[in-house]
Parts: C-alpha cells; sequence; structure tokens
C-alpha cells in the first residue's frame, strides 16, 4: 500500500505517520528530513539545499526528483511506502506517480489531515527540536521538563528557523497553493481521504484506518 500523508504544517502529519508505518510495515520518506540532513552534510548541494529551508520556500523540483528517484530506488518496494511532506505540487504528485509505476505501482491514498491555520501557527510556534538528537517537543502538546533541555539526551532545544512566525506564515501560504492541486486530482482519482486533524491522536488514527480500506 502506498499512501501520501497531507496536512498543513503543525497538522500533526508527522505522528499520524509514526503509526501508520509502524501499523502497516511501511517505507517512511520524509522529505523534510531528508532535505534537511543534506542541508547538513557535505554535500555539494547543501548551501543551496540550506538556503531555500531556512526561508521557508520549496527546494526545487529537479533537485527533490533526484533525490525522491535515489530514495525510493534503494528501498523494498513490496512493503509499500508512506509519503510525509512529499509530494508538494502537481509537478511531483505526477512524477511520483510515474516513478511508482516504473516499479509496477500506484498511489492508492491520499490521506489529507487538515486543521485551521491559526491552529497551525499556535502549535508550530511552540516546537522546539533537540539540536544534538533531533527529538521534537511542543511547548504546549508534549512538553519537555526543562523548556531548553532535551529529555531524551541533554541536548540543547531550539526553534528551527523555519518555526518562526513569519516563515510558517509563508510555509503555508506555500501549502495551500500547491496542495490544492493535488488534493482536486487526487479526488478526480478517487484516492483522497479528507481528515479532520483537530481531534486527539488516537481518535485520528482510527478514522484513517477504519477508511483506508473503504473503496
Ligand atoms: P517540512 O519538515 O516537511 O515542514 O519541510 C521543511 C522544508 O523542507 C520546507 O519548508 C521546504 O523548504 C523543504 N521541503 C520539504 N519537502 C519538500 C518537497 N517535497 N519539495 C520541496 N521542498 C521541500
Amino acid at each position: 500500500m502506498n499512501i501520501i500523508l497531507l496536512g498543513p504544517q503543525g497538522s500533526g502529519k508527522g505522528t499520524q505517520a509514526d503509526l501508520l508505518v509502524q501499523k502497516y510495515g511501511l517505507n517512511y520518506v520524509e522529505m523534510g528530513k531528508i532535505l534537511r540532513s543534506i542541508a547538513e552534510s557535505d554535500n555539494q548541494h547543501a548551501k543551496t539545499v540550506k538556503e531555500y529551508l531556512n526561508k521557508g520556500d520549496l527546494v526545487p523540483d529537479e533537485f527533490v526528483r533526484l533525490i525522491a528517484w535515489d530514495h525510493i530506488n534503494k528501498q523494498d518496494k513490496e512493503k509499500g511506502f508512506l509519503f510525509d511532506g512529499y509530494p508538494r505540487g502537481l509537478a511531483q504528485y505526477d512524477h511520483l506517480k510515474d516513478m511508482l509505476m516504473k516499479f509496477g505501482k500506484k498511489i492508492d491514498w491520499v490521506v489529507y489531515l487538515y486543521i485551521s491555520p491559526e491552529e497551525s501557527i499556535r502549535r508550530l510556534s511552540a516546537r522546539r527540536t533537540c539540536e544534538k538528537c533531533g527529538e521534537i517537543f511542543n511547548l504546549v502538546t508534549n512538553p519537555p521538563k526543562n523548556p531548553e533541555v532535551c529529555d531524551k539526551c541533554g541536548g540543547k532545544l531550539t526553534q528551527r528557523e523555519d518555526d518562526q512566525p513569519e516563515a510558517i506564515k509563508r510555509r503555508l501560504e506555500l501549502f495551500g497553493e500547491r496542495t490544492k492541486q493535488i488534493l482536486e486530482k487526487a479526488k478526480q482519482e478517487g484516492v483522497l481521504l479528507e481528515i479532520d486533524g483537530e481531534r486527539a491522536i488516537d481518535k485520528i488514527h482510527e478514522d484513517i484506518v477504519d477508511k483506508l480500506w473503504i473503496k
């Protein structure tokens, strides 16, 4: 089963992705994380990628295509995939479908987890990431014992540059513009599942699992 999970920043998409990956044993493709690790590496494109990330702008499609291909190609396709943060925009969506077709696969579901823009900003402004181990906390919904120290490894907790209010607004605008087209297309193709993301984590998960099998 191949699933694309879409949702505005702060929708809890990562949490739901983890639950689905565990339940169905899927390969997890988290594009934001892949790009951030490239930005911090000695890869020849690191500096360029970092500039896009820090501004909250999308990394150009040509580059994302190469990375996606490279990543997907290395995985066991029979296990299926959960795509998170990818595709963003119709061009990436069509490209992903072509890529999967080459492996005799298709997109089975596009799960859209929706929350309001106000809720997005509220949740993201409170997000803190550990500089050392990458653990993510939320000062409101999942607070660390000390707001500046990671509970897991004692590393320093910081706010990602793209979690600052101006960058969040920009990311939300981009998300809305680019995602609308994917949602419309997925609806036409009969693979869209719309899920209310402003509920408890387990309720949302149950709802997704129930609906994944109704075709
Ligand atoms: P995320 O962790 O999903 O919020 O992504 C963080 C940042 O990574 C985004 O603001 C973009 O700059 C970049 N990014 C993630 N996924 C993509 C993608 N599919 N295409 C282009 N840029 C991306």
